[in-house]
């Protein structure tokens, strides 16, 4: 993983990048934000350039036996501590081959792809206070190959309190030449104490135009990418799971033109029984598709412009608006706009999903006439 593979982050990375140069990394650092957007990729990147033996342009070369070593997960000097299942008395080592194929097909770290890789079930992996011993044996031995040696802690908010105060004692009186990069979810629920001993680094979640960017380099179409882009939140686990054969955004596209093909034919009936299925979907993803109906509703208003620079639809969308379109008029958007919002707000607020489906369908119906 070079700093060049990465979207977004430009900031983080210069200035990553800069300690590195001016031989000023600390001896614990934290890349922290919500999940989703890439701070392993980062973290990992980073690793590489620490290593590289011939860095260009700021960046690692890709090439060299460090970046080899790297790259094949076999840097000896390297260790990622990670949360696992199986009691204290089980080595992290058992987990290795699970984690570097999970690291390097799953690179934006989604946490039940872990769990299930690991065969957890119902256990919640946490990193144990074995982990932390293993860290502070190989941490007084010297490194192998290199000058540094990595540990890359993986959701260190995962850790049990044993752990915890293990780890502290580490970073209170920390080895020479040995660098801590802590990879958080969720940095708020770190040991003030070790949180106050850590460089911080605050990474934002990535822009619709990034998670574009990412998406149609993973060889999504480009409309597809950029609706799925704008539901996603800044979050490629989410975008992932959108996009794609069978994911969210094909279901979404074929459940609304069912549902505006039902509206204007008036078959209240049909409209009842997709107003129930929609809300089986439950509350979050109910609100994702009406947020989707929002996004179609404006797309096929803007249709009627005949200026296809304006929209931004999948083939299947654009078909449908080629008939649909001229419904969503001046008279009519306004209000369908307002109440779908209207019923987005409701079902977020906990209120019979089914019933606001069903009234929400019925008011789109009377307006499709109009
Ligand atoms: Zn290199």
């Amino acid at each position: 993983m070079k700093f060049a593979d990465i979207t977004g982050h430009r900031s983080t990375i210069a200035a990553l990048r800069d300690l590195v140069d001016t031989d000023r990394l600390p001896h614990a650092i934290l890349l922290g934000g919500q999940e989703g957007i890439g701070k392993m990729r980062v973290a990992r990147a980073l690793v590489s350039y620490l290593y590289c033996m011939n860095r260009q342009g700021g960046d690692s070369c890709g090439k060299c036996p460090a970046c080899l070593q790297n790259a094949h997960h076999n840097n000896p000097d390297v260790h990622y501590v990670f949360p696992r299942i199986g009691s204290d008395k089980k080595s992290t080592d058992t987990f290795i081959p699970q984690w570097n194929e999970f690291i390097d097909r799953h690179s934006f770290m989604p946490k039940e792809e872990w769990a299930r890789a690991i065969e957890a079930g119902n256990t919640v992996p946490v990193i144990y206070r074995s982990d932390a011993a293993e860290i502070s044996r190989t941490a007084a031995l010297s490194s192998f190959a290199y000058r540094y040696k990595v540990y890359v802690i993986w959701l260190p908010e995962k850790m049990q309190p044993q752990c915890s105060n293990a780890l502290l004692k580490l970073l209170e009186e920390p080895f020479p030449n040995t660098v801590f990069i802590f990879v958080s979810d969720e940095p708020g629920k770190l040991l003030p104490t070790i949180f106050s001993r850590l460089q911080r680094f605050n990474m934002k979640p990535l822009s619709d135009a990034e998670v574009t960017e990412v998406l149609t380099g993973e060889g999504v179409p480009f409309p597809e990418a950029q609706e799925v882009a704008s539901l996603a939140e800044g979050n490629m686990i989410k975008a992932f799971d959108m996009a794609g054969e069978g994911g969210e955004i094909r279901e979404f596209s074929s459940i609304f033109i069912r549902m505006m093909r039902l509206a204007y034919a008036r078959n209240a009936a049909a409209l009842r029984m997709l107003a129930d299925s929609v809300a089986a979907m439950g509350r979050e993803k109910t609100a994702r598709f009406l947020a989707y109906c929002s996004r179609m509703t404006r797309e096929s208003f803007i249709f009627n412009l005949h200026d296809p620079g304006l929209n931004a639809m999948t083939r299947s969308e654009a078909d449908f608006n080629v008939r649909f379109s001229p419904f969503i008029n001046y008279r009519n958007v306004e209000r369908i706009m307002a109440e779908i919002q209207r019923a987005h707000d409701d079902v977020l607020r906990n209120a019979n999903a089914k019933l606001v489906l069903f009234d929400f369908l019925l008011k789109v119906m009377m307006q499709l006439r109009k």
